[in-house]
């Protein structure tokens, strides 16, 4: 029975409640996850995980395992659009575009500089397991698999759930102050009745995830996926999915669209013979299928991500079609966002107040994120038409595909249309802006009036800054004969920092009043230049080229690795506006409601 009182009980194990139980754990959140399944996911689904995400994980000591069985950069550095795998006909196994994807080829160059560490690929029948391996050694009777919340009310001091146990039947009760729901949008954010904005796709996605050697078939070395838009007009993504990479990926995940409503087989049988087809592989390759799934693309987000006591949180609150790859990073980013926020509130140091920044920081980066991805699978029907196909006339399509992979001056004209146009795909496979740049205009920031850097209109071009809202950039400093980033400052135990300049003596005073005062626990850190005594060294220089405030400044960073407030020179009055500061973003007075 799991009758119990706890602060926060999370309904849903999938990749945003797995990251939460994570990030309370170490917030020092006591919490209960509850998810329906019997197990993690068996699907592949998400795969991509942006560097953003991959920052957080290195923070909470995840990322390392990660890279250990993700995707090395140099498997998923190329996507490649084309006719078919294989095939010996005419038009089959032709390339119709490449592109360099994910920081890989000449675009690593920004990726590196930016960030600690690569993206990387890794499905989430993988990664679920990891992350849970991760939960259950901080919380390890906290997580309960094959539980299944069935219904819940809420007052003004919390909320209390029917739990299902459905290996037994038998029905718990727990009281908890708060509720995450990180369900997927199954039955937290239904019961609440929050409205849902936006639309579905209008087609369905069947994901088949199979075992196959296509070594001799697939695109390259270097290519994580390969996008197959035929002559006869059928439409399909084949994505590899480990366990090794590269040509020599054992298994292979193949999404196809079909209209919505169209019957289809969904027997292991005809899905092999499916996939063959639809990959043009020879009749008797072994085709073992090990899971099929179908879903409906949306973009929606939901009108509020609070309702009283209940937060929503990744797919519960924004769903969005695959394009991009943003919903599960979105998903563990939510959680990232909260966790700190419940471990000040329970630690004393925040009101309830501050809880409300959540929706005010996250719903404006789900917005834009869902609207990203929505446009980058629209842009894909300025793709279908630059190649000639033509709703419901076969043989006009491929008739057009004959002229653009015809060695004429017409179907040289159209493969330089062709490539001009799928250039602008490079908005879903090199969104580096979309990947880091995100900020927070309103919330638990304090903005300083500077405006925001430019924005790249197709999400590539990322500029570093340290003005409040931003993520802190990334810079690597020597401690002793260390190198660091600027990240790891930040500890996963929901602490402050203070970075200052090498003159810092007058922070260290201020920062130690408002940690006395807040309850806080508040670290400064002076990064030096070489030539000062610091413990932390800008020996490259980076860090001098975004930091943004000057030799006697300072910023205060909070746990979750953005920038709160900042003090570009120390006036007479620091510890004053410190103080001040602090008690603003733990919503002690009023939290900042207006974006600069
Ligand atoms: C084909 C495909 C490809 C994708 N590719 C990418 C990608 O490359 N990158 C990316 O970032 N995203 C991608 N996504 C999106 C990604 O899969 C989702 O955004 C992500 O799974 C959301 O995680 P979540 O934890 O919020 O929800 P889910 O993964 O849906 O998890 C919710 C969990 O809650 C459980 N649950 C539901 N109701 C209850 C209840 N009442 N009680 C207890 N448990 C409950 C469910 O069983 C489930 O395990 C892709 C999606 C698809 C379908």
């Amino acid at each position: 029975m799991l009758d119990t009182e706890v602060p926060v009980l999370i309904v849903g194990g999938g990749g945003c409640g797995l990251a939460a139980s994570v990030f309370l754990s170490d917030a020092g959140v006591r919490h209960l996850l509850v998810e329906r399944r019997e197990s993690t996911s068996v699907l592949p689904r998400a795969h991509y995980l942006n560097q953003r995400t991959m920052e957080i994980f290195r923070q909470y000591g995840i990322a390392d395992d990660v890279y250990r069985i993700s995707c090395p950069p140099a498997h998923m550095s190329e996507v490649v659009w084309r006719t078919s795998l294989a095939g010996d006909g005419p038009l089959d196994a032709r390339d119709l575009h490449r592109m360099e994807s994910f920081g890989g080829g000449s675009t690593t160059g920004p990726y590196a500089a930016d960030s600690t560490g690569p993206s990387t690929n890794l499905p989430q029948h993988r990664l679920e397991p990891l992350l849970r391996r991760h939960a259950e050694e901080r919380a390890p009777s906290s997580l309960h698999f094959h539980h299944e919340m069935t219904g819940f009310t809420q007052d003004e001091d919390g909320v209390t759930a029917r739990i299902t146990d459905r290996s037994t039947g038998e029905v718990s009760t727990v009281r908890a102050r708060y509720l995450l729901g990180a369900d997927g949008g199954r039955t937290v954010g239904s019961s609440l009745d929050v409205p849902m904005d936006g639309a579905g796709g209008g087609f369905t996605i069947i994901s088949v995830h199979f075992s196959a050697d296509l070594r001799r078939w697939w695109s390259g070395d270097l290519v994580l996926m390969t996008h197959i838009i035929s002559p006869d007009g059928e439409v399909s993504v084949v994505v590899a999915t480990g366990p090794s990479w590269g040509l020599g990926s054992e298994e292979w995940a193949l999404h196809f669209r079909v209209p919505p409503g169209a019957a289809v087989d969904l027997g292991a049988a005809a899905i092999a013979t499916r996939v063959r087809e639809l990959l043009k592989l020879p009749e008797d390759l072994d085709v073992q299928v090990r899971h099929v799934s179908e879903y409906r693309p949306e973009g929606v987000v939901a009108r509020s991500f609070r309702a009283g006591r209940v937060f929503l949180a990744g797919d519960a609150a924004h769903r969005q079609p695959p394009a991009a790859g943003g919903g599960l990073n979105t998903a563990i980013q939510d959680a990232h966002n909260i966790a700190w926020k419940f471990g000040a509130v329970f630690g004393g140091q925040a009101g309830d107040a501050l809880l409300d920044s959540y929706e005010a920081e996250r719903l404006p980066v789900a917005t834009r994120n869902v609207s990203w991805a929505m446009t980058s699978l629209l842009n894909y029907g300025v793709l279908f038409t630059s190649l000639g196909m033509v709703h419901g006339q076969p043989e006009a399509t491929r008739a057009n595909f004959r002229e653009l992979l015809s060695d004429t001056p017409m179907g040289e004209t159209r493969r330089t249309v062709v490539r001009e146009v799928f250039g602008t795909q490079r908005m879903e496979y090199q969104a580096h802006d979309i990947e880091l740049g995100h900020y927070y205009t309103a919330g638990a920031v304090l903005p300083d009036g500077t405006p925001p850097p430019p924005r790249d209109p197709m999400g590539a071009t990322y500029h570093p800054v340290t003005r409040p809202g931003h993520r802190l950039p990334h810079a690597w400093l020597l401690h002793g004969d260390t190198r660091v980033s600027t990240h790891d400052l930040v500890g996963s135990q929901a602490g402050f920092v203070l970075i200052t300049g090498p003159l810092s003596e007058g922070w260290a005073v201020a920062a130690k009043k408002a940690a006395d005062a807040h309850g806080v626990a508040l670290t400064v850190v002076p990064i030096g230049t070489k030539t000062d005594a610091a413990d932390y060294q800008d020996a490259e220089g980076t860090w001098a080229a975004v930091r943004g405030i000057d030799d006697d400044g300072a910023l205060l960073v909070r746990p979750d690795q953005h920038v709160a407030w900042r003090s570009v020179q120390a006036g007479p009055h620091i510890d004053r506006e410190l103080g001040a500061a602090f008690r603003r973003i733990l919503g002690h007075s009023d939290v900042t409601t207006t974006g600069s």
